[in-house]
């Protein structure tokens, strides 16, 4: 009979959660939503030397961006708490006293300075580093001397001399390690905090953890698990490995790749619809051609079985395009929400607040398009916004055109735009296409110079469409302050 899907996310509190902490959390969560099962946060915060501060708000905070909400954590509780290892040793240490009475561990009480000594010994003869096992071999009476000295010690597992170590993966199949090269690790430190693999192991159990779901670079010390399991009795987790992820140029995920902190990208405007989507793909697929997954469509289709076992390439470029298309998915007024926060901290203090949303709705459908980043949007509606556009001299001499010309144009614009009853697209193009002729301009030349006087940009949405949502008044303003600009050039 096969177990209820129980998950867990299991980050350190050693900085801020970055991509693939984040990829490893969303296909857990995935799998937990998909199988009806529970996604658990556990909080493995028994390295107290790297913990760092703030880092499990960020790692709620990383989670609740993108939506992954959790059944069980240090927050909300749960039958399986604590969820805090820190708030655990008594269950690691008397796991660890267990093995050791039954011969599984044992009490090394080797210096530090010892085992410095024996690594350096060890690579001189360029072998690889690991403990000598002295201690494993003391007697009852060596180690009661031992403990009368008062001397420290940490419990190290007892790794069989010979034999191999198996387990099936779901994404790499059958995995064997020889156990002659595995070191008899610390799964206790002498401060009496369990090691990363102990605490997992005993944790795994106690909170009937029926899937291990994380980052290859763990595959390595899945066998030590393995022996742990058996040691104690557990029933091991099924374990599914994931594969992992690289930078364009091969190498692995890093700084400088550009941000690795997921929260980075929440700063710079992406939507966590695009970036879940993004991260499913790094390392899975439903076939060779979907690309777009709602988060419906993801908790319908994932399994581990579609996970892949080859590097996932995390390409900047697929994010950008996936964040421009969920952004165009939206309606204006759900990019309206969206903005807002930002609209409101970035727009000039002079602005009115709050933000006129109604006038933001004109705006909006102008520029919806070409949005690639929330960020943009403040570079982009703020000239509608504010009152007065500085005008960059140069750029009001547009191509082919010259001080005298522009001039011209904008004075022949100002009467025809002063004299129209309806400032609508329509009324727009009616007299300012025929302008152009007049004045034996090519319409570019006219609207590149109009749009730059109403504007202030060189680039802004259709130009008829914009002096409309601007209206009559902003628009002869800034054409009368364009003129005062080119005239004062000489
Ligand atoms: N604490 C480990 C980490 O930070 C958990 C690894 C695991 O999932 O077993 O990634
Ligand atoms: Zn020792």
């Amino acid at each position: 009979m096969s177990r209820p899907v129980r998950v867990r996310f299991a980050p350190s509190p050693t900085g801020i959660p970055h991509i693939g902490n984040m990829r490893t959390a969303l296909f857990n969560w995935l799998f937990a939503r998909h199988s009806d099962g529970k996604f658990i946060l556990r909080i493995e915060d028994t390295d107290q030397t790297r913990k760092v501060e703030g880092a499990i708000e960020k790692i709620y905070e990383s989670l609740g961006w993108l939506g992954l909400e959790w059944d069980e954590g240090p927050d909300v509780g749960g039958d399986s708490g604590p969820y805090m290892q820190s708030e655990r040793l008594d269950y690691y240490q008397s796991a660890a006293k267990r093995l050791v009475e039954q011969g599984d561990a044992y009490h090394c009480y080797c210096s530090s300075e010892r085992l410095a000594e024996m690594r350096a010994e060890q690579s001189k003869r360029k072998e690889p580093p690991r403990y000598d096992r002295t201690c494993r071999e003391l007697t009852a009476g060596q180690r009661a001397q031992k403990e009368a000295e008062g001397l420290a010690s940490v419990v190290r597992y007892k790794i069989p001399f010979e034999g191999i170590t198996s387990f099936d993966d779901e994404v790499y199949g059958y995995v064997e390690f020889q156990n002659a090269l595995l070191d008899d690790y610390v799964i206790l430190k002498s401060d009496g905090f369990p090691t990363y693999h102990l605490a997992n192991v005993v944790d795994d159990h106690m909170m009937q953890i029926s899937h291990v779901i994380r980052a290859d670079e763990w595959l390595s010390s899945t066998p030590k698990h393995v022996l742990l399991y058996k040691a104690l009795e557990y029933n091991s987790p099924k374990y599914a490995h994931m594969p992992m992820t690289f930078g364009k140029d091969k190498a692995k995920l890093s700084k400088r790749h550009g941000a690795t902190a997921l929260l980075d990208y929440k700063d710079m405007g992406y939507l966590p619809e695009a970036m879940i989507n993004f991260l499913v793909l790094l390392g899975w697929s439903l076939d060779d051609k979907t690309e777009i997954f709602s988060r419906d469509d993801l908790i319908q289709h994932f399994s581990l079985d579609r996970i892949s076992k080859t590097g996932a390439v995390f390409n900047a470029e697929k994010l950008n395009w996936f964040n421009g298309y969920y952004i165009r998915q939206l309606t204006t007024d759900e990019l309206i929400e969206r903005v807002m926060p930002l609209l409101d901290a970035q727009l000039p203090a002079d602005v009115k607040r709050p933000i006129d949303t109604e006038y933001l709705k004109e705006i909006i459908p102008l520029i919806h398009e070409r949005l690639k980043l929330l960020t943009e949007i403040t570079e982009f509606v703020s000239f509608f916004f504010v009152d007065d556009i500085e005008h960059k001299a140069d750029e009001l001499i547009g191509k082919k055109m010259t001080q005298d010309s522009s001039i011209a144009v904008l004075e022949a614009s100002l009467p025809k735009l002063e004299s129209l009853a309806k400032f609508d697209t329509e009324s727009l193009e009616q007299v300012l296409r025929p302008l152009a002729e007049e004045l034996g301009l090519k319409t570019g030349q006219l609207f590149g110079t109009l749009r730059v006087a109403t504007t202030g940009k060189t680039v802004a949405p259709p130009l008829f469409q914009t002096m409309e949502v601007l209206g009559q008044d902003k628009c002869l303003k800034r054409i009368g302050l364009a003129l005062e600009k080119l005239k004062g050039m000489d």
